[in-house]
């Protein structure tokens, strides 16, 4: 078998000890298993991924431990609680400040939907400002939860190529912008 065949087959096993794959599977491979968290903590859901982080539920198991409080040293934001009208734009910033390609977890119902809190104050879910990839239910979510969300999104990071995920985020950004968009009444 020549090698323009055999890197047609990508998954094809050669012997038991080598595989065939392309670039890209590879990089993406990589990627998944080395997503950096920025926590944004704001309430109660904080503490659970807290324990997600600690040596019962071990979050280092999917390469996902070193969190950063610094935004270019982090690609994958986590948001963990309540979120106000006056935190929001605070959010944004940040989420602009993330290294590329970079993803959102939703976690729990506060930022979710607003949860309990569906007052004039409160963000009535985090996608009116972010583009999310995975939103985990719950009040407050359980660490396996949270953890099922890291392994969701490495599937989603696995298969999915850096051109799909750039028009995935700017289709978003582009839907979220119409929806804030100032009403102007003539
Ligand atoms: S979803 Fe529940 S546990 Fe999480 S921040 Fe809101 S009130 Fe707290």
């Amino acid at each position: 078998m020549g090698l323009k065949d055999l890197m047609s087959k990508p998954g094809e096993m050669l012997g038991d000890m080598a595989q065939v794959a392309n670039l890209d599977s590879v990089i993406q491979w990589g990627k998944s298993y080395s997503l950096w968290p920025y926590p944004f903590a704001t309430a109660c859901c904080g503490i659970e991924y807290m324990s997600t982080s600690c040596s019962d539920y071990d979050i280092a198991r999917f390469g996902a431990e070193r969190p950063s409080f610094s935004p270019r040293q982090a690609d994958m934001i986590l948001v963990l609680g309540t979120i106000t009208y006056k935190m929001a734009p605070v959010l944004r910033e940040i989420y602009d400040q993330l290294a590329e390609p970079k993803y959102v977890i939703s976690v729990g119902a506060c930022a979710s939907s607003g949860g309990m809190f569906h007052t004039y104050g409160v963000l009535q879910g985090i996608d009116r400002i972010l583009p999310v990839d995975v939103y985990v239910p719950g009040c407050p979510p359980r660490p396996e939860a949270l953890l099922d969300a890291v392994i969701k999104l490495q599937e989603k990071v696995k298969s999915q190529g850096l051109e799909n995920r750039r028009q995935e985020v700017m289709r978003k950004i582009q839907e979220i912008n119409e929806r804030n968009r100032p009403l102007v009444v003539r």
